[in-house]
């Protein structure tokens, strides 16, 4: 059976594993993310060994992710000190002389989602993380959208009212987008402890359910997802499942006459059926499409 392998590219850490052609990993490895010198060559190091026949990265952002750009395959214009315009694609098709599929981190976990997770069998649906940022890709037909760059959900802009919440929000670009308002860190510095510390009856909880739903809201009329996939260290917090899913009908003010999202709308904002591998199994899936493509380009 052959073998992939699979980088799950992390602003804090890298995991890279090696698994067949039904996810199962056959070895693993993770390790802090540091420069990407040192990082990249510890990646080549942990991979050499394995014989895989292609590899997927999913990586944080920015990226570009259009084949035709002399960028192509490279961390763009990130705030992660000495990531800016790293070759990141360049890097292990040189090291390994194979095909390489890469996308956001996020659209990488969508497409794992899609393979082998929670996702199985649809059209289109959305995975979300709620973690140190807040991202979101969309996998239409089994490909991942990419579009003008790549979705950056996170960035969407909702309603904030200040007299509630008077923290300004703390995004680097947008002050109170989603992110700047509903991440860990933002729930972090509004609270002043870390959103883990926090108890299961804190109001930051229903502030942040109320956040998430508008975000969710938007989703849902701009793209018609057919579930919604929700995970990220914020989303451990089971509780928000279903504040999120009342607040979501409530707005959406019973207009959307979906019977996936009515009846059954616990079966349509869910966590990821892959748990935390769901970011390493996506690079994995995007090794499978990256060979695929090669395939079909090979044979034209
Ligand atoms: P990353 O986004 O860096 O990949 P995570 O998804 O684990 O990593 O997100 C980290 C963020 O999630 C931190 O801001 C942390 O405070 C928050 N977090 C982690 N675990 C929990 C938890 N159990 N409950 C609430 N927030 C959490
Ligand atoms: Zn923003």
């Amino acid at each position: 059976m052959p073998l992939w392998g699979g980088i799950e590219a992390g602003g804090t850490k890298f995991v890279c594993a090696v698994a067949d052609d039904q996810g199962s990993i056959q070895a693993e490895s993770s390790f802090p993310t540091t420069s990407p010198e040192e990082t990249l060559r510890q990646a080549i190091q942990f991979l050499k060994p394995h014989p895989f026949e292609a590899l997927g990265i999913a990586s944080f952002g920015p990226l570009d992710l259009d084949p035709k750009s002399p960028s192509y395959g490279h961390i763009t214009s990130t705030p992660k000190p000495g990531w800016e315009d790293t070759d990141i694609v360049g890097a292990f098709a040189d090291a390994f002389g194979i095909p390489v599929g890469f996308d956001t981190d996020v659209n990488g976990a969508a497409l794992g989602e899609w393979r082998w997770g929670a996702a199985q069998g649809l059209e289109a649906f959305i995975y979300l993380t709620i973690g140190t940022g807040i991202g979101g890709g969309m996998v239409i037909n089994g490909e991942p959208l990419h579009g003008l760059m790549h979705p950056e959900m996170g960035h969407m802009l909702i309603p904030h009212d200040h007299e509630r919440d008077p923290f300004p929000g703390n995004c680097p670009f947008h002050g109170d987008c989603l992110e700047g308002l509903a991440s860990g860190p933002a729930i972090q510095a509004r609270w002043g402890q870390p959103a883990e510390t926090l108890p299961d009856d804190h109001p930051a909880w229903a502030l942040e359910a109320d956040y998430l739903a508008a975000g969710l809201v938007n989703f849902i009329c701009a793209l018609s997802p057919q579930r919604i996939l929700m995970g990220g260290g914020v989303m451990q917090q089971g509780q928000l499942f279903p504040m999120i899913q009342e607040r979501v009908l409530k707005l959406l003010g019973g207009y959307i006459q979906a019977p996936a999202l009515l009846a059954k709308i616990d079966d349509y904002i869910v966590p990821p059926g892959l748990g935390k591998r769901a970011g390493v199994l996506g690079a994995v899936a995007l090794a499978q499409a990256a060979h695929r493509t090669a395939a079909i380009e090979k044979g034209n």
